[in-house]
């Protein structure tokens, strides 16, 4: 390989040889005779932010689900890391490094910002009963590397201030700042963003987009669905378009903007 080759690219996209992380082929996934997902196949390729955008009810949010596991699909495969995941359940594709948030602020409200994160963190030795009988001084190293490791993120995410909180009391763009933070926590290499800048007041909304864009220069790859289109435009490529249920177009923003029945499907702005 020459050197050149061998080099990152530019923000750090990956040389357009890269195996894809995931491949989904042919997912249906149907609730009653509803099609809601009716046969589509994406590769997502490592360290990219990949778009996906289509009308309510396109089938966007059912088709995450059934990446992460979350709902069952009703055919297809998933691939992950070059392992047929298809009908793992969702803790195991977490622990493979899948993971998702979703488009309803799903943080636990009677917890604190800190306590939201420590949920997400995989068991530690303390939760089992030979760690109960060790006792605390056992297990206590994990809990302070969890902790540690939450402060990592509150401190990055700008909300250490924040971590006693309830998260309830949050606004809606800390509330999401909190679910990404809480997938995190699993150092996730394939991120799932439902909405993530959806009931987020504008001025988070940069804010959010510049947290994913480090995260993916840092080589995490993204999955996101969004509306908002200037957002996508900035931070995806490429950029999927679903509707009914199906894959209408692929590709950067900027070449979906000259297809016509794209424009006519969906994008209006
Ligand atoms: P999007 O996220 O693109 O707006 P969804 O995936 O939420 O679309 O929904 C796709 C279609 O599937 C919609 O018609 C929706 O009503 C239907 N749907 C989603 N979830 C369910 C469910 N649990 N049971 C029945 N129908 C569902
Ligand atoms: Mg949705």
């Amino acid at each position: 390989m020459a050197v050149a080759e061998a080099l990152p690219q530019p923000g750090g996209v990956p040389a357009l040889d890269t195996e894809p992380l995931l491949v989904a082929r042919d997912i249906h996934r149907h609730f009653e005779g509803m099609h809601a997902v009716d046969g589509v196949s994406i590769d997502v390729l490592p360290g990219r932010i990949t778009g996906l955008i289509g009308p309510n009810g396109a089938g966007k949010s059912t088709f995450l689900a059934v990446l992460a596991g979350t709902l069952p699909a009703s055919e297809g495969t998933i691939v992950f890391d070059g392992e047929d995941i298809t009908t793992l359940p969702t803790y195991r594709r977490a622990r493979k490094g899948l993971m998702r948030t979703f488009q309803l602020p799903s943080e636990f409200g009677q917890l604190t910002v800190l306590e939201n994160l420590l949920v997400a963190a995989p068991g530690n030795r303390g939760d089992t009963l030979v760690g109960a009988l060790l006792g605390k001084r056992y297990w206590r190293r994990d809990e302070e590397e969890r902790v540690a490791q939450a402060r990592a993120l509150l401190d990055r995410f700008n909300m250490r201030a924040k971590e006693s909180d309830f998260a309830g009391s949050l606004s809606g763009g800390q509330k999401r700042l909190v679910e990404i933070m809480r997938a995190l926590m699993l150092q996730p290499r394939l991120l799932l963003l439902d909405e993530p800048m959806s009931g987020v007041h504008p001025s988070i909304i940069d804010e959010i987009a510049s947290y994913c864009e480090a995260l993916r220069d840092e080589g995490l790859t993204i999955v996101m669905v969004e509306h908002e289109l200037h957002m996508i435009e900035r931070m995806c490529d490429p950029v999927i378009v679903m509707a009914q249920g199906r894959v209408i177009g692929h590709g950067s923003m900027i070449e979906l903007r000259k297809q016509r029945e794209i424009v006519d499907a969906y994008l209006v702005g």
